[in-house]
């Protein structure tokens, strides 16, 4: 029995698998050296309010994936994003991203209605924000399959997935790898694993995660261990891109952005994790 519950499990692993070895967007990265950008999915208030505010101390501009069916709603326990919210980040000139409506599993979804979670959010962040999209997308839940992974190829040229790695120079643009600022898995030895990776191999290391406070659910951090994160960036002098830009770096665009900010500009944890 614990074979076939092995095997059963297995087969349930299949498609994730099959997702990550299916790379038609997958190119070899021409940016002259490490970046990193930080991410936000879903996104809930503490996303904006310590998330947005710790990267501005530092000058710099992270990327949002906002799903318009979660604005103003309580999810899992996390009062979500309200239009203020987004008015912030809008005015703080951060990215604004695509991560689907209803915030839906693309596998389960027939290929139109994967096209119409697209357009629904396209659509509503144009009225909630008057502005478009920026060309990414995060899958939700993580969850991709080769259909999902080419059904959104042909909407973006850049989309993010939550497999951990360091993205090397072998990129697959389809599905990017992240560092998880997630309470089940972080650790600061990973951290500092994970930047120095990338500083090495000259990779783009891709920060993700959701909430912000003092007791994280266990998809957040906290603001004390994401300052942690930031001043660790700063200090191996690292350029910050938000995820578009880094991504035309690494499709040969020259690299604009300075290195990192000066320690003066560095935040302060706002408190003890
Ligand atoms: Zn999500």
């Amino acid at each position: 029995m614990a074979l076939v519950r092995q095997l059963r499990e297995q087969w349930g692993h299949m498609p994730g698998r099959l997702a990550r070895l299916w790379q038609p967007q997958a190119r070899l990265s021409r940016a002259p050296g490490a970046m990193v950008s930080f991410t936000f999915d879903d996104v809930p208030r503490s996303a904006v309010t310590v998330g947005a505010r710790l990267l501005a101390a530092h000058g710099w501009k992270g990327t949002f994936f906002l799903a318009g069916g979660l604005e103003g709603t309580r999810t899992d326990g996390q009062q979500m994003f309200g239009r203020e919210d987004l008015a912030a980040l809008v005015a703080g000139g951060h990215e604004i991203a695509c991560h689907g409506f209803g915030h839906r599993r693309l596998p389960s979804l027939p290929w139109r209605a994967i096209g119409e979670e697209v357009r629904r959010n396209r659509d509503w962040l144009g009225a909630a924000a008057g502005m478009a999209m920026a060309p990414a997308f995060a899958y939700p839940y993580g969850a991709a399959c080769p259909r999902s992974k080419t059904a959104i190829a042909r909407h973006f040229p850049l989309a993010r997935g939550i497999a951990a790695g360091v993205n090397g120079r072998w990129l697959d643009f389809g599905q990017l790898r992240v560092f998880p600022m997630e309470r089940r898995s972080f650790t600061p030895e990973g951290m500092r694993r994970a930047i120095a990776e990338a500083r090495r191999g000259g990779g783009w290391l891709v920060v993700f995660g959701h909430d912000l406070q003092p007791h994280p659910t266990p998809w957040g951090e906290t603001p004390c261990n994401f300052a942690r994160m930031l001043d660790a960036v700063a200090e191996a002098a690292l350029p910050v891109l938000p995820l578009t830009a880094a991504a035309a770096v690494a499709r040969g665009a020259p690299l604009s952005a300075g290195p990192a900010a000066p320690a003066s500009a560095r935040s302060r944890a706002p408190g003890r994790g």
